[in-house]
Formats: C-alpha cells, sequence, structure tokens
C-alpha cells in the first residue's frame, strides 16, 4: 500500500500495510505547515522516510511530531525522528513521565518486545485543549480514557472536518491507566464535534459523518455506555 491523501491537507503516510505491521496509523496534515500525528513503533522508520519523500516531503518539512499518548505503537518512531531528523515532540503532560522514563511497562513496549529509550517531550501539553498552526488551525483535546493523557485532534480544511482518533476504540487495562467512565464522556465530545473523516489509529479512515458517529457508537455499546 502507498501513502494517499484522505482528502485535501490530510496524507496517511504509515500504518500497518504502509510501514510495518506494528505500527499504528501514521497521519501528516499540511494546510501550509506540516505536522505530523503519531510515530508508529519504530521499526519502519525507513519506509516513514520513504513514503514522506513519494508525497513530496522530506523531514525537514515537518514542524511538529504530536504523540496522541504514550503506548510504543505511537511514539516507538519518536526517538529517530527527535535524534536523527531534529524534529521537535509533544505529548500531554499525563502521558510524558512514560516516554520520557522510557517506561517497558505503561508505554507497553513489553508487549512489543522493543526497547524505547527515555526520551524529550519539547512541548508538554497541559489542560484540555489547545491548537497549533498547521496552515489552518489544528486542535487538539485531552481524551483520556485508554489512557490518562491520551488526545484527539480536529482540523478543518475548508471541505471537511476531520478528527484524528487514535485508539479511541481501546483496549481498556488497569496497566494503563484506563479509565472507562473518562473514555465515555471522551466519546461524546468527540461525537458532538460532528466531523466529516476519522483518522482511525489501527483501523485507517472511517467515513462519512454518519459512519463516523455510528463507529464510536457501536463502541460505546459495546462497553454498555449506550
Ligand atoms: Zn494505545
Ligand atoms: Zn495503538
Amino acid at each position: 500500500m502507498k501513502p494517499f491523501a484522505v482528502c485535501e491537507g490530510v496524507f496517511q503516510v504509515g500504518g500497518p500495510e504502509l510501514t510495518a505491521p506494528d505500527d499504528c496509523c501514521i497521519y501528516l496534515v499540511d494546510l501550509g505547515k506540516p505536522i505530523l500525528i503519531d510515530a508508529g513503533a519504530g521499526r519502519g522508520m525507513r519506509k516513514l522516510l520513504q513514503n514522506l519523500e513519494d508525497i513530496g516531503y522530506s523531514p525537514r518539512d515537518i514542524s511538529l511530531v504530536v504523540l496522541t499518548h504514550c503506548h510504543i505503537d505511537h511514539v516507538g518512531g519518536a526517538p529517530y525522528l527527535a535524534e536523527e531528523c531534529g524534529l521537535p515532540l509533544a505529548i500531554h503532560e499525563l502521558d510524558a513521565p512514560p516516554v520520557e522514563e522510557g517506561d517497558a511497562r505503561r508505554t507497553a513496549a513489553s508487549w512489543y518486545g522493543i526497547d524505547l529509550p527515555p526520551l524529550t517531550i519539547k512541548h508538554r501539553l497541559r489542560g484540555e485543549e489547545g491548537e497549533w498552526d498547521a496552515g489552518a488551525t489544528l486542535r487538539w483535546l485531552h481524551t483520556p480514557g485508554h489512557t490518562p493523557g491520551s488526545i484527539s485532534l480536529y482540523v478543518n480544511n475548508g471541505l471537511y472536518t476531520v478528527l484524528f482518533g487514535q485508539d479511541i476504540h481501546g483496549p481498556f487495562y488497569a496497566s494503563f491507566g484506563s479509565d472507562l467512565d473518562a473514555w465515555d464522556a471522551s466519546m461524546r465530545k468527540l461525537i458532538d464535534l460532528r466531523a466529516d473523516i476519522l483518522c482511525e489509529g489501527h483501523f485507517g479512515v472511517v467515513r462519512p459523518a454518519s459512519e463516523l458517529r455510528r463507529y464510536i457508537e457501536d463502541y460505546l455499546r459495546n462497553y454498555g455506555r449506550l
């Protein structure tokens, strides 16, 4: 599978079929200022750089790497992007300690048999929401549940509102610090955004808006919350 445009200004550049089997879906938002969302598990970095090149980007073009939460399938590529490519990393402050400490349990690195070196986080995200300039405004929302510091992002490209909801499907484990009540509230926040396209962390792209809503509601139903 090749990297592709989800819609104008949004690309999928990594994922199990695009970079390496362990990787989460990796997205690039560029409405004038490229921002990378998540980094994969780290075994597919050469492929990720190739994919970026295939759609006309070099790592130097990227202004920021946003990590949606602390799990290794999302952050394992971050050491490479930070050290080899010099890119700044952002993660919510509640999920920062496991990656800053290279905690193999809380990052689930031990599950994957991957070593995560301690990472330097440039931007610790605080509070409930914030935004960056990606050419258009890329907003983040604190959406705890899967982990305490999980975030979701959204952007409007002029035509569509695109929601990046990595691992909103779970799973939920005590060792992750998961919280189903917090997750329930987070999912309702995401439904209220009325986004048109969902870029999911492991299941790719869901659209249109009615399917996106059904996708989240199906998970709420599965966990007895609807
Ligand atoms: Zn996860
Ligand atoms: Zn994941």
